[in-house]
């Protein structure tokens, strides 16, 4: 392995890169900052450190990471070419399968995707996929890279897309390569879904959104923001005017459980809370999302996921006294990416595991604590009761259906949990297709899996466009 005394020479025609060169990520940038400030944590990586890094791949025959990624991306492909210093070909290639590289390679969670199926992952130390995805992308996008479409004929084919999340930025850049103007309704002021309102700048700073949009406007697809299928528009509308309508809206139902005290001043739905953060930082006018602010307060975080990191971690940036996130089961049946919590963890939040929530305490109508029944099985004393004192506390179970009132009336099927159903699939590597009930109306990511991932709602946006050109015949 390298040594800091010998620096080693790089050649990336050399198959042994990996035994001479370590697993290398970014630098993370220092923690009283990080602390404080709501900009991205880590540092960007440099050209040497990047083709170094690339040169790490064994370009394995059957490349593990490439089928463990939701995408399919030709990761060793892009490996290649990195370390060979073609940085634009990289992009090139990288935005063949992923229309947001930039942002997978910042919020996936690698540890449980390509990098856990990387064949150096083994004792050596994976090729840091997720960084060099997201390095190549930014460097594209910063040089205003752009894909040549100039041979694609205009189809003359229009498609509506609701939701400007994931699911429905995938479905649009694939149909605008293929010469189909897609046009893409949401009701917020800006594009990305939960990207944008949802996950904190410290992950995924705002400005790369606004340079993912201006990249996508400049290959042809139209956004229509502020715009809420429903009441400013109707999805009939839609449906008579467009050739295809594509349904990518989320789920935003928050699950509550029943909680006794939940209604209790300084009990914040985790969505709300972190919206209500955007939106002061952005200066976005959503009425419906007021600013919370923990300063100098004692905050529960109630859930083990990325939501409830995301919220750990906002809160301790607005300087709350102490930061506890109190999961129900242990460290590692937490559900999000090991990473955030180590992020979490090195910047003072406090974790305890075993908890099990049983009610919110109040003095006057305001929280005062929380009561917690003990799931720990190894202490021998499971059922003991357990109080924890704080001033707020945030409900982070997750996500459930949020059906539109109007697929009713439309008769746009759902499942009994809410998720709108879609029909089988003829290919044998897809449990079900992303056509919905209703012929030329398909969906995708979240409102048909359930929440999930980024990556995931981008591939099933992805499918959705490919069933929607098999539909138009073009
Ligand atoms: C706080 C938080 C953190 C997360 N962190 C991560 C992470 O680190 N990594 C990861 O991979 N995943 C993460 N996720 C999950 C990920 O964000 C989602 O799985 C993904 O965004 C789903 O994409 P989508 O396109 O299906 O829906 P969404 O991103 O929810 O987008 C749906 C869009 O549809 C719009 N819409 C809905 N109804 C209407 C209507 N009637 N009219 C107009 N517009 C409408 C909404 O405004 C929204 O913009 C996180 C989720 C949350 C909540
Ligand atoms: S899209 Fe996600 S899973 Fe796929 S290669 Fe990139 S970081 Fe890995």
């Amino acid at each position: 392995m390298s040594s800091e005394s010998e620096p080693v020479r790089f050649d990336p025609k050399d198959v042994l890169t990996f035994l001479k060169i370590d697993r290398q990520q970014a630098a993370k940038k220092i923690l009283t900052d990080r602390q404080i400030k709501f900009t991205e944590i880590y540092e960007k990586v440099g050209d040497e450190n990047l083709q170094q890094q690339a040169g790490r791949c064994l370009d394995c025959g059957n490349p593990y990471c490439e089928w463990k990624c939701p995408l399919h991306n030709y990761i060793p492909n892009w490996l290649e070419l990195s370390a060979n210093d073609r940085f634009e070909d990289a992009a090139t290639l990288m935005h063949q399968t992923n229309p947001l590289p930039e942002i997978c390679g910042r919020v996936c969670p690698q540890d449980r995707l390509c990098e856990q199926a990387c064949t150096l992952n083994t004792g050596f130390g994976a090729v840091t996929i997720g960084a060099i995805e997201k390095s190549i992308a930014d460097r594209s996008l910063e040089n205003g890279w752009r894909p040549d479409l100039s041979a694609i004929p205009e189809t003359g084919k229009r498609v509506a897309i609701i939701g400007a999340g994931p699911a429905g930025l995938g479905c649009a850049e694939l149909l605008c390569r293929n010469g189909v103007k897609a046009v893409v309704f949401d009701q917020y002021p800006q594009i990305g879904g939960l990207l944008t309102f949802g996950i904190p700048g410290f992950k995924l700073e705002k400005e790369i959104i606004q340079k993912r949009r201006d990249f996508l406007e400049d290959i042809g697809v139209e956004f229509k923001l502020n715009t809420h299928v429903g009441s400013d528009v109707s999805f009939e509308d839609l449906e008579e005017k467009y050739d295809a309508v594509f349904l990518g809206m989320g789920t935003y139902n928050s699950v509550e459980g029943e909680l006794a005290g939940r209604d209790n001043q300084g009990v914040i739905k985790a969505l709300d809370y972190l919206i209500g953060n955007i939106n002061q930082q952005q200066s976005y006018a959503m009425k419906n999302y007021p600013y919370y602010d923990l300063q100098h307060k004692r905050v529960i975080v109630l859930g083990g996921g990325d939501t409830a990191m995301d919220c750990v971690r906002s809160a301790i940036r607005q300087q709350a006294e102490t930061v506890r996130c109190v999961y129900r089961r242990t460290e590692i049946d937490m559900p999000g990416s090991r990473q955030e919590v180590q992020n979490a963890r090195e910047e003072g939040v406090e974790f305890v595991f075993n908890l099990q929530p049983t009610a919110i305490l109040s003095e006057n109508g305001k929280v005062s604590g929380v009561e917690f029944n003990s799931t720990e099985s190894t202490t021998g004393e499971p059922g003991k009761t357990v109080f924890l004192q704080a001033d707020a506390v945030i409900i982070a179970f997750g996500f459930k259906a949020s059906p539109a009132d109007w697929f009713q009336s439309n008769n746009i099927s759902t499942l009994d949990n809410g998720l709108v159903q879609t029909r089988p699939s003829t290919q044998p590597h897809l449990p079900y297709s992303q056509q919905t009930n209703i012929s030329g109306v398909f969906a995708g990511g979240d409102m048909v899996r359930g929440a999930d991932l980024v990556v995931t709602a981008i591939a099933e946006g992805r499918e959705a466009a490919r069933e929607i050109l098999d539909y138009l015949q073009v």
